[in-house]
C-alpha cells in the first residue's frame, strides 16, 4: 500500500460506516490540484543543485487550503498527497475555516548550508506563488522547516505580490508570527492527553511516556508533559534513543540539544535503538517523528497502554488493527496534533486583523478547541463502541462532506 492508500483506507472505513454516497466519496478522496516543480540552485561548491518540490491541494470546501512544507529525502508526490488529505480531516476536526494541503521538497537538509536552504525555499516560492495566497493556500512548518524558512517564504512572496504576512504561518514572533505557535503542536497534544487521562480517571503525575522524535513536536510535548508532572522515560531522534526508568530531566536535555543539535551524547542514560525504544513498557507512547513507524512488524511488541500520534501517519492500517484487537487506545494524528494548525489559524487571523494576541489568550483558545475536538470524538467512541481514529474520520467526513454537498459542483 502507498501512503495515500493508507490514509484512504481509514477514510473509506469511516465513509462506509456513515453510508456516504459514492459521489461524495469520490469528491472527497482525491486532491483538487497537484503541482510538481524543479528547483535549481547554485551549490556553495559551484555545482548545480537540482531538487523536486510538490504542493498538493486536497480540498478547500471549508476554507483556503492549509498545510505544512517538509524538507526530507523521503518526500515524494504520494507522501505529500497523503499528508494533504490528512490536513483536510484535521482542519475539519478542529472546526477551523481551512481545507487541506501539503508541500514538500525532496532534499537532505543535513547536507545543505543555510544559504542553500534559503535559495531552495525562495526558488520554490517563485515557482508556486500563483497557486498560494492568504485566501488560497497558506503553508506552514513541518519536518526540517522552521520559523526562519517561513520568514523567507513571506519575504519572497511579498516581493512578488506586495506585503503579505498572512501568506504563511509559523513565522518568527519578530515577523508577524504568533506567540505560542512554536510550542502549539506539543501543547495541543498535552491538552488531549489531559482530557484522555481524565476520562480514565488517571493523574498526569508519574504517568510514564516514551517519545520518538525530539524536534518541534517531540521536544515541546516532552517539556510540557514534564512540567505537568509526567515522567518521560525514553526519547529518541534520528541518531538513536535513550531510556531511563527514573525519568529524564527534559529541560536540561532541551538545553543540551539547543547546543548540540542532537540528543546523542547527553548524560549517562541507557542508549537504545529507535526500534527497541518503541517496544519498552510505558503508559503513553508518542511517535513524533516520521510516518509508518508502527507497522505489522512491531505492533505486537508494543507494550504501551495508549498511543498518541504526534507525527502524521505514524501507524499503518495493519498496525492500527492490531492495536484495536489488543485494546490499546490510539488517539489519531488528525486529532492529537491539530494544535499546530489551530494556532496557525490564530496567527492568520492576527495577521489579517493586524492585531496581536498575548500568549495566555492563544493557549486559552487552543485549549478550548482541543478539548472540544476530543469531547466530540470521545462521545462517538463511547456511543458507537468504535476506535478513536474511525470516530475522528466520522466527524471530519461529516463536516467536509456537508460543505462539499451544499457547495455543489457547478
Ligand atoms: P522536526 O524536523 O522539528 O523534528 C523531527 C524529529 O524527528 C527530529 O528530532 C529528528 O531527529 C527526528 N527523526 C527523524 N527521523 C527519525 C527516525 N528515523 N527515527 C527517530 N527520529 C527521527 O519536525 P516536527 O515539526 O517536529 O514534525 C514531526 C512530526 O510531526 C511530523 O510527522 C510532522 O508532520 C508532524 N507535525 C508537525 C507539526 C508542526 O507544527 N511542526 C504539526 C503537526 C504535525
Amino acid at each position: 500500500m502507498t501512503h495515500f492508500d493508507d490514509t484512504n483506507y481509514y477514510f473509506v472505513k469511516a465513509a462506509k460506516l456513515m453510508e456516504v454516497s459514492e459521489r461524495i466519496q469520490k469528491l472527497l478522496l482525491y486532491p483538487e490540484r497537484e503541482v510538481t516543480v524543479q528547483v535549481a540552485i547554485q551549490r556553495d561548491n559551484g555545482e548545480l543543485g537540482y531538487f523536486t518540490g510538490h504542493r498538493v491541494q486536497h480540498n478547500n470546501a471549508r476554507g483556503p487550503h492549509k498545510g505544512g512544507l517538509r524538507y526530507h529525502p523521503t518526500v515524494d508526490i504520494d507522501d505529500v498527497r497523503s499528508l494533504a488529505s490528512l490536513m483536510t480531516w484535521k482542519t475539519a476536526i478542529a472546526d477551523i475555516p481551512f481545507g487541506g494541503a501539503k508541500g514538500g521538497i525532496n532534499c537532505d537538509p543535513t547536507t545543505l548550508s543555510s544559504g542553500e536552504i534559503e535559495e531552495i525555499t525562495r526558488k520554490f516560492i517563485q515557482k508556486i506563488y500563483e497557486i498560494i495566497g492568504p485566501y488560497e493556500d497558506i503553508p506552514a512548518p513541518d519536518v526540517n522547516t522552521n520559523a526562519q524558512v517561513m520568514a523567507w517564504i513571506m519575504d519572497e512572496y511579498s516581493k512578488i505580490k506586495g506585503f503579505t504576512p498572512a501568506i504563511v504561518t509559523g513565522k518568527p514572533v519578530d515577523l508577524f508570527g504568533s506567540l505560542g505557535r512554536e510550542a502549539a503542536t506539543g501543547q495541543g497534544i498535552v491538552f488531549i492527553i489531559e482530557s484522555f487521562l481524565k476520562d480514565l480517571k488517571k493523574e498526569m503525575k508519574n504517568t510514564t511516556f516514551i517519545i520518538q522524535g525530539f524536534g518541534n513536536v517531540g521536544s515541546n510535548t516532552a517539556e510540557i508533559l514534564y512540567r505537568a508532572g509526567g515522567k518521560i522515560i525514553g526519547v529518541s531522534d534520528v541518531n538513536g534513543g535513550m531510556y531511563d526508568k527514573a525519568g529524564i530531566e527534559i529541560p536540561d536535555l532541551i538545553q543540551y540539544v539547543s547546543k548540540n543539535k542532537t540528543i546523542r551524547g547527553y548524560q549517562d542514560h541507557t542508549l537504545i535503538s529507535n526500534e527497541e525504544l518503541m517496544t519498552k513498557p510505558c503508559d503513553g507512547l508518542i511517535p513524533a517523528a516520521l510516518g509508518r513507524v508502527l507497522t505489522k512488524e512491531n505492533a505486537n511488541d508494543i507494550s504501551a497502554s495508549f498511543i498518541i500520534e504526534g507525527a502524521n501517519a505514524p501507524t499503518t492500517p495493519e498496525a492500527d488493527e492490531i492495536f484495536h484487537k489488543k485494546n490499546i487506545p490510539l488517539i489519531p494524528d488528525i486529532l492529537a496534533n491539530s494544535g499546530g494548525v489551530t494556532v496557525s489559524y490564530f496567527e492568520w487571523v492576527q495577521n489579517i486583523q493586524q492585531f496581536r494576541w498575548d500568549e495566555a489568550r492563544v493557549n486559552q483558545e487552543l485549549k478550548k478547541i482541543m478539548e472540544r475536538g476530543y469531547q466530540s470524538i470521545a462521545k462517538i467512541v463511547k456511543e458507537k463502541k468504535i476506535d478513536f481514529r474511525t470516530a475522528a474520520f466520522l466527524v471530519a467526513i461529516g463536516r467536509v462532506g456537508r460543505a462539499v454537498a451544499v457547495r455543489g459542483i457547478k
